[in-house]
């Protein structure tokens, strides 16, 4: 069996959200479109709204500040672009960080092949973006600004409330993908002045393909959709809402909000443990902030050691390595290489992501699979960690 220490990529569903989805499958009553008029329909609409104030509570929102969408890909893309084109009037700058999720980076590409002018910002060596950075970016015609809340790489922190209050300060719309920071991180979007906020269901217990944008409900802060349909959700996202996928997401959403301090407490001792077995080893380098880190993820690059084979040797571990990144295509990590690591460095990373599962028993195996992996290719090549 192999050990589940990837949880930044995908977390198993939590047994109450698929009771939740399998009543709703099962319910005849529920099997209406939740945009009709009749008492079905109602009784369908009613498991969708009570899933909206779920996800709001989560973030200090309201209920109709919530869109539901496919996921957090759909949710940027919406947020970027229909940011972007929404404003596009007033101005066409948009300001972005070089370490976001590839999901906004791409929006923020094709925009740039769309007459936008787009500014990237690069974070210093710990993975830190000073907010005094975005303060010095912005223009008269800066419109969108977008910085992630916690990253899923390196699992660094940001200071979203300092960007938010800066951006509102000066009538820009802000955008923070939230995806790894919920049920980790404590979320206010009305407090921490962002506009905009995408969420995942499936990293954090729910299921895959649903996700949601919260648009606060200034209109000054739209977005134009992205596809064309029915009037669905205050007209932004179109197209028939999928009850089941919902309900999901809304009981893994107060499940996050019900075990944020327990789970963030636990799972950050386990890795921090598992930092201290990892970083005794020579040549194990920690990459981003020593502690401006979310509780979940540890990602560490090992000197003298080659990624792919190090990969091979961790194979009875589910971890995610730079040498493999979502694309497959071989490049080392962007994020990485940002942080300064050598592309050596950055393909030689690998990101251990923990969650509710997990043990101490777990961090132990995998310290031991680790070092021994370590080991065995530190003997097979004689280059000396430096
Ligand atoms: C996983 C992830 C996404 C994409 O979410 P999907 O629902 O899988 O499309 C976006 N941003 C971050 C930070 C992520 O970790």
């Amino acid at each position: 069996m192999t050990l589940y220490l990837d949880y930044a990529a995908s977390t198993p569903v939590d047994p109450q959200v698929a009771e939740a989805m399998d009543r709703v499958l099962r319910s005849d009553l529920l099997q209406a479109n939740p945009a009709a008029r009749h008492a079905r329909g109602r009784a369908a609409r009613a498991c969708v709204e009570a899933a909206r104030l779920d996800v709001a509570r989560l973030i200090g929102a309201a209920g109709e500040e919530i869109i539901w969408t496919s996921g957090a890909t759909e949710s940027n893309n919406l947020a970027v672009i229909g940011a972007a084109r929404f404003r596009a009037g007033r101005g066409r700058h948009l300001v972005t960080c070089v370490t976001e999720h590839p999901s906004v980076t791409a929006a923020f590409r094709h925009l740039a092949t769309q007459g936008f002018a787009v500014t990237w910002l690069e974070p210093g060596i710990d993975g830190i973006l000073p907010p005094e950075q975005v303060a010095a970016a912005l223009r008269p015609d800066t419109t969108v600004v977008s910085v992630m809340h916690v990253n899923n790489e390196t699992g660094v922190v940001q200071d979203v409330a300092a960007i938010g209050a800066l951006c509102r300060s000066r009538g820009v719309l802000f955008h923070v993908d939230a995806v790894q920071a919920a049920g980790r991180e404590r979320i206010d979007a009305r407090e921490q002045g962002i506009d905009l906020l995408s969420l995942s269901a499936h990293k954090m217990y729910g299921p895959k393909g649903v996700g949601a944008l919260y648009v606060s409900m200034d209109t000054a802060r739209r977005v134009e959709p992205l596809l064309f349909g029915g009037g669905q959700e205050r007209g932004m996202r179109p197209g028939t809402v999928a009850t089941h996928q919902v309900v999901g997401m809304g009981v893994a959403a107060r499940l996050a909000g019900e075990h944020l301090t327990a789970d963030s407490a636990g799972i950050r001792l386990l890795r921090d443990e598992l930092w201290t077995r990892l970083g005794d080893l020579p040549g194990v380098l920690l990459n981003g902030h020593p502690t401006r880190r979310a509780c979940h993820i540890l990602n560490v690059s090992v000197i003298g050691v080659e990624g792919e084979s190090l990969l091979y040797g961790l194979r009875d571990l589910a971890v995610s390595a730079g040498s493999a990144c979502a694309s497959g295509d071989g490049e080392p990590s962007a994020v990485l290489r940002c942080l300064g690591r050598s592309d050596e460095l950055a393909r030689s990373s690998v990101r251990f992501s923990l969650g509710r599962g997990n043990t101490l028993a777990d961090v132990d195996c995998a310290a031991d699979r680790f070092s021994a992996a370590v080991a065995h290719l530190r003997r097979l090549s004689p280059a000396t960690p430096g």
